[in-house]
């Protein structure tokens, strides 16, 4: 993580004193700073940060590799988090919580969208993740089933969906309305965006582009998804159904 510069530094402390004052505010969706910087109207707006990842770059091996979680968080998840912020910045956006921004996804710039996405996605994502084995809680599996019939045909569709999505994006295990959904993603989109076919609450996330797999999987991206497996964390998706 990149020092605070003296701007940041102020603006947190505005943010501290905002949250003091304005009292019981809600909490941030995950993965969005608490912090904010002021836009050249003087008003306060989100700014995006990249979470510390949960592990060690070696500590999902050998299902995901020490050299792709390098690169993937250090040089993929940075230039997002780097470029939606900057992009905040020139195009004077004044979102002050997520699920505001994203539900004006769809009348956002492609480069606030996509690097928003790219942001909030991957802090989701390595918090998806474990080193050590876990279960669904006894929530989460009887959503499960009552959503899908079995805990093998969930994984079975989410695989689909992973397997099936063309090109760059996610899979996604989403709740809404008390019901699981699997839906896939184009790009950097998520189930929080206006324009998303499937809506709903994230649990659970893969991506599958190609920089999430290529250098120990090459095309077999079906080995990577059956990988992905041994390394989801189910108490943090049981977590947040909320
Ligand atoms: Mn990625």
């Amino acid at each position: 993580m990149e020092p605070l510069n003296r701007r940041k530094f102020i603006a947190m402390g505005l943010a501290a004193a905002g949250t003091a004052a304005i009292g019981n505010i809600a909490a941030p969706l995950e993965g969005f700073a608490a912090e904010s910087h002021l836009s050249t109207t003087g008003e306060r707006a989100f700014e995006f940060k990249q979470d510390p990842l949960p592990y060690p770059y070696n500590a999902l091996e050998p299902s995901i590799d020490a050299r792709t979680m390098e690169i993937h968080y250090s040089k993929h998840h940075a230039a997002y988090v780097k470029n939606v912020n900057e992009a905040i910045k020139a195009e004077n956006l004044t979102y002050k919580t997520a699920e505001e921004f994203f539900a004006h996804a769809s009348s956002l710039s492609a480069k606030v969208k996509n690097n928003a996405g790219g942001a909030w996605n991957h802090n989701f994502f390595w918090a998806s993740m474990k080193p050590s084995p876990s279960a669904p809680s006894a929530k989460l599996k009887a959503a499960i089933d009552k959503s899908f019939g079995s805990f093998d045909a969930f994984k079975s569709e989410f695989t689909k969906a992973a397997l099936g999505q063309f090109g760059s994006g996610w899979a996604w295990l989403v709740w809404d309305k008390g019901m699981l959904k699997i839906t896939g993603t184009a790009n950097q989109d998520n189930p929080l965006m206006d324009n998303a076919a499937v809506k709903g609450k994230p649990l659970l996330a893969i991506d599958v582009w190609e920089h999430a797999y290529y250098l120990k999987y090459q095309n077999k991206r079906n080995d990577y998804i059956s990988a992905f497996w041994n390394v989801v964390d189910w108490e943090k998706a049981a977590e947040r159904m909320g």
